[in-house]
């Protein structure tokens, strides 16, 4: 079978890529071993145009908010699903110099920020003595539905090779790269972090973040915002049902889920609700975060039919949209890539093996 793309993986970025690989008529296959946990699974979906303590703007806000609200729209259409919800999140503020911190933005003409008018609005529901602010044009990206929904669409079409790719049976020649009966033009690696031991990239800064979160039911808790107070609970497609998390752990003796974190995130519920819960799950995965907190999207500089689209850490709901585009923008259109994601700026580093 002839292809212009292999696709190694189907999580945010191999979706992404893939997607916009079909919007462009482009023939390819997706390889995906359809991993349980993974972060793509784990991810709260939460695209939030500020972040840290300081309420910053994320890096490059304008452009990725807006693509991204487009294009998981588009996607939706396409699969009869919805795809994102916009969400603002309500910020309920957890000590006296968080709030001092988020009325200093508003006054610095933060317009992603703005006071909450009806402070008393969620005192049924909540413990929350600071007040509250709310972060607007934030949204909700339905990984939990969408990945299924574009896997389900990727196999009927004949596109979707539901195993686990291996590095031994691919050939790499002059004009392609065969594996197995696929005959590709270009492989593209988006394999998270599985590309830490993947032979074209793993000299690449990757920096493994861990994560971990709790599925709860709060049948009266109402859907309609996200809700932070130093940890977020945000509400899933299914009713009654949110994701609440999550902690970042840069060292980790394992990658799974902790009594630690459970109690701890225990804990801040019974303290931040006023109203009975019920913990679903506990999941933890890790992000594939890196170095300086950048992307990592390109053609390997010495092995031209060789790719990758990965490293985006706290960010691929966000993110992943924006550089598949600009990667098939790259490859089919030899549009330049932003270069703080491009990876020839790790052309010494790479041409290492
Ligand atoms: C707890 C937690 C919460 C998060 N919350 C958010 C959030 O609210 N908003 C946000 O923007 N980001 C969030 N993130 C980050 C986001 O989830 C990641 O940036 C994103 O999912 C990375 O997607 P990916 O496609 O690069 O990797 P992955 O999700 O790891 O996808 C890689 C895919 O490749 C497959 N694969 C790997 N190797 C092989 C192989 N050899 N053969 C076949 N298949 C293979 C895997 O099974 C997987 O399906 C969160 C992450 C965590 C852990």
């Amino acid at each position: 079978m002839q292809v212009d793309y292999l696709v190694i993986g189907q999580g945010l970025c191999g979706t992404w890529l893939s997607w916009f690989l079909t919007t462009e008529n482009r023939a390819f296959i997706v390889i995906d071993d359809n991993e349980s946990i993974t972060p793509s699974k784990v991810s709260a979906g939460i695209i939030n145009p500020v972040t840290g303590r300081r309420m910053v703007r994320v890096w490059m806000a304008e452009q990725v908010l807006s693509f991204a609200h487009e294009a998981y729209s588009e996607i939706g259409n396409f699969l009869d699903i919805t795809a994102i919800s916009q969400k603002n999140i309500i910020d309920f503020f957890p000590n006296a110099h968080q709030r001092q911190v988020f009325l200093e933005r508003i006054e610095e003409g933060e317009s992603y920020l703005s006071s909450y008018p009806e402070q008393n609005q969620f005192n049924s529901f909540f413990n929350y003595d600071l007040g509250c602010g709310e972060i607007r044009h934030s949204y909700i990206a339905h990984v939990e539905l969408l990945l299924p929904a574009w896997r389900e669409s990727l196999k009927n079409n004949g596109r979707l090779r539901a195993e686990r790719f291996d590095f031994g049976k691919l050939i790499i020649k002059e004009q392609c790269v065969e594996y197995g009966d696929v005959i590709a033009e270009k492989i593209i690696f988006c394999d998270g972090l599985s590309s830490v031991e993947n032979p074209f990239f793993k000299q690449l800064p990757f920096a493994p973040n861990k994560g971990e979160t709790l599925i709860v039911e709060i049948s009266d808790l109402p859907n309609e915002h996200i809700y932070k107070k130093g940890f977020i609970l945000a509400p899933l497609k299914q009713k009654g049902v949110f994701w609440f998390g999550s902690n970042y752990q840069w060292s980790f003796p394992h990658t799974e889920p902790t009594d630690g974190f459970y109690e701890q995130a225990e804990r801040h519920l019974k303290a931040w609700l006023k109203i009975p819960f019920k913990i679903l799950d506990h999941k933890a995965a890790l992000r594939p975060a890196t170095l300086e907190r950048r992307p990592f999207v390109g053609l390997h500089p010495q092995q031209k039919h060789i790719g990758i689209l990965n490293g985006m850490g706290t960010k691929g709901c966000s993110l992943a949209p924006y550089f598949a585009r600009q990667f098939v923008n790259h490859l089919l259109y030899e549009k330049e890539l932003a270069p703080e994601a491009d990876i020839r700026r790790f052309s010494r580093m790479l041409a290492r093996q």
